[in-house]
């Protein structure tokens, strides 16, 4: 969807919108025409989590909701207004698979500029072994990395988000990636390693 195209109508006081450049600005934004409110899209952000059990396994949910319905991922999902990235990491985490979960560092920014969405991902470890379905999840299972189904991975930020997780514990390090995804093809753009 172009940004012209995300609103029609003020939020605050319901009459149209124009799209123009406010005095000042460089970029064209949404312009009450009655209230002269400026209304701000930007990127919206996505915190996630690997939840790592006692033994070493990773906590996958398989999709129970569109998009991607059926395809699998690690616990990930908008952050809400007022939550740091790992309080949403842990909400999401329980809400996706009834897993507790203890988050750790953050390891990776995946940043999608096309869809307009960053990506936060952290390590985590799960309190307990419970997990189980959930409304957003048909599915939730404890996985070796041998088992991780990565032709059914739901998202390309999901797939190399498990890539530098698994890379990174093989090797004994606690590693940060920073990664851009274009339509076309991804960009590594830093990798750090502790
Ligand atoms: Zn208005």
């Amino acid at each position: 969807m172009s940004p012209a195209n995300l609103m029609k109508f003020c939020s605050a006081c319901g009459h149209p919108v124009e799209f123009r450049i406010p005095p000042g600005d460089q970029l064209p934004r949404h312009i009450c025409t009655q209230c002269g409110t400026i209304h701000y899209h930007n990127p919206r952000i996505i915190a996630g989590c690997v939840p790592e059990a006692a033994d070493g396994r990773i906590l996958m949910c398989r999709r129970a909701i569109e998009p991607r319905l059926g395809y699998w991922t690690f616990p990930a999902g908008f952050l809400e207004l007022g939550e740091t990235s790992a309080q949403g990491a842990a909400r999401e985490t329980l809400e996706e698979s009834q897993a507790e979960v203890e988050v750790d560092d953050l390891f990776a920014v995946i940043a999608v500029p096309y869809v307009s969405q960053v990506y936060m991902l952290h390590r985590g470890r799960m309190k307990g072994v419970h997990h189980g379905v959930t409304s957003e999840s048909s599915e939730t299972q404890l996985m070796r990395e041998d088992e991780i189904p990565w032709k059914e991975i739901a998202f390309a930020t999901i797939y190399h988000g498990l890539k530098f997780f698994f890379e990174d514990r093989a090797r004994g390090l606690r590693g940060f990636h920073e990664m851009n995804l274009t339509a076309r093809a991804p960009s590594r753009e830093r990798s750090e390693v502790s």
